[in-house]
């Protein structure tokens, strides 16, 4: 097998390439059947550091198979008894979250501090999603048929693709995985080719807690890898994170078997800040809606719309917080945003500085900052936080999703005008709101066409919370108490009348 590591420097000592360097089918470290790899890319040091299998479609009919081989028996095991598998998995998941942590940093670049928390969440998922689990119920009713008994029941579909990006890949891939194996599919992942390498580790550990072979399987490669997986005819549900045009791509892939979808797709969220707000914390609600996760989240607060009798008072604090900002290497604590994930991501991201220059009415107001111009950093894929002044709704700054700590800012009168701004929008993933008159919160958080609105708070977040996008930020949802149902089909059995007479 293929499994060549370039260590950079000794920031990664931890990165085993014997062991992580392949794809998982059928419980095996396998490559790729025609033996050729891609490489991973070190955001920080933007240097490459492995060599990844890239899928043939054989291979993704190998996973497949697999999967459909270990159904039966994985569907047939208890949820009690997959409950204490998962208790194994979480253990050990709790046990290597440091270095889960650390691999997602050296592949996307994020900071140490979010992939930590993440890493340390998944097991508080398992854990949930293994109870979830036990509460599965159909119901009973009493039919019209005189005489008959009928009832229903949870099943699982099958076997369910697994399509994640790179942001945050670990937590968005097992916002599926967990919840499908919980109920009692098998699943093929396919990781982002951004952040193969923590996937499979994962993986491995549930081969450790003692899952068994062919329930969870990883095909490594590109999107043409995610386009056959989604189109193979074996795949009864695709559970896809990504970008809203891939999302478009996965759901007609998925259409022509009739394979179930859920798409958790792109999202520009508004982040609304009324008059009388408690402007300190608006503040800081601002800036964390446009630094977490470098701003590659779908979830950012990436159009701010401020009051216009606030407007200039919170520019001002916001310009200072973000001109405070630390970045630098994603290792370090200290730092609050480390490099973006990828070249592709830099080059999309510092090509919306060009863009802005070219808009009529669009006016920088701080930021745009790249690489080697920021103070203190010496090279990697760095750029700095960035507002722009958007007052043209025809903006592609305030229409499109950026993915990098750039925002828009919008000033609005009235509270019918802003709702009617935050609404023109495509996506409507999530929104914010500021302000301490109650009763506003409530209408305008019931009139946000959003599949999440939070008030006087942001990025707020729990696992038995559902989270989802309205529009073009999905279908479905994920999380919270239905998300091992998402995973079921619910099937009605009929007793007829009694045999004896
Ligand atoms: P992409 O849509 O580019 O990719 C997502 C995944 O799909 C990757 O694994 C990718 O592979 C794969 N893929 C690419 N082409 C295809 C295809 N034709 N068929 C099947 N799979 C394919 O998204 P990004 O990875 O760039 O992620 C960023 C996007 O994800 C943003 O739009 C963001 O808003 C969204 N997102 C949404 C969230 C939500 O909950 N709503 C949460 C987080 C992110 P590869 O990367 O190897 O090309």
């Amino acid at each position: 097998m293929t499994s060549t590591y370039t260590p950079l420097s000794t920031r990664f000592p931890e990165v085993d390439a014997a062991q992580v360097f392949a794809m998982i089918i059928d419980g095996q470290n396998v490559p790729s059947s025609d033996g050729r790899t891609f490489r991973c890319v070190d955001p920080f040091e933007d240097a490459e550091w492995g060599h990844i299998p890239s899928a043939t479609e054989a291979d993704v009919d190998a996973a497949v198979a697999a999967a459909r081989r270990a159904f039966p028996g994985w569907a047939a095991t208890s949820p009690w008894a997959r409950a204490e598998l998962f208790r194994t998995w979480s253990a050990l998941i709790r046990e290597y979250a440091a270095e889960l942590a650390r691999l997602q940093v050296h592949e996307n670049g994020k900071t140490i501090t979010e992939m930590t928390y993440a890493s340390q969440g998944m097991a508080t998922h398992l854990d949930y999603a293994a109870q979830i689990a036990l509460t599965l119920h159909g119901s009973t009713v009493a039919p019209m048929m005189p005489g008959h008994s009928a009832w229903s029941v949870r099943v699982p579909i099958g076997v369910v693709a697994a399509i994640a990006p790179w942001n945050n890949p670990l937590g968005l891939l097992t916002a599926k995985v967990f919840p499908a194996l919980a109920a009692g599919n098998t699943v093929v992942i396919k990781p982002s080719e951004v952040t193969p390498v923590s996937t499979i580790r994962l993986v491995q550990l549930a081969h450790e807690a003692g899952i068994p072979a062919g329930v969870i399987n990883v095909v490594t490669g590109a999107g043409p890898v995610g386009a056959a997986l989604a189109g193979h005819p074996g795949i009864d549900k695709v559970g896809f994170t990504g970008s809203t045009s891939t999302g478009r791509k996965v759901a007609a892939a998925a259409s022509s078997h009739l394979a179930k979808v859920t798409l958790e797709l792109g999202g520009k969220g508004a982040h609304i800040v009324f008059a009388d707000a408690n402007l300190t914390k608006a503040v800081e609600g601002l800036a964390t809606g446009i630094l977490s996760g470098t701003g590659q989240a779908c979830n950012a607060g990436s159009r701010i719309f401020l009051h216009e009798e606030i407007r200039d008072e919170v520019l001002e604090r916001l310009k200072e917080r973000l001109a405070a900002v630390r970045i630098g290497d994603p290792l370090d604590p200290s730092n609050e945003i480390g490099p973006l994930a990828s070249r592709a991501q830099f080059a999309k991201v510092t090509s919306y500085f060009d863009i802005a220059q070219s808009e009529e009415h669009t006016a920088l107001i701080q930021g745009a900052g790249r690489g080697t111009d920021l103070p203190g950093i010496s090279g990697g894929l760095f750029v700095e936080p960035t507002l722009y002044d958007t007052p043209d709704r025809l903006s592609r700054l305030r229409r499109e999703e950026i993915f990098g700590p750039v925002a828009s800012v919008i000033t609005f009168s009235s509270e019918d005008e802003v709702i009617e701004l935050a609404n023109d929008s495509e996506f409507g993933l999530v929104a914010g709101l500021w302000t301490q008159d109650l009763d506003r919160a409530r209408r305008v958080a019931g009139r946000l066409e959003s599949g999440v609105v939070w008030i006087n708070t942001w990025r707020a977040f729990s696992f038995n919370m559902p989270f989802g996008g309205r529009k073009d930020s999905g279908i479905g949802h994920e999380l919270g108490i239905d998300e091992v149902s998402e995973y079921t089909e619910e099937k009605a059995i009929w007793l007829g009348p009694d045999q004896s007479s």
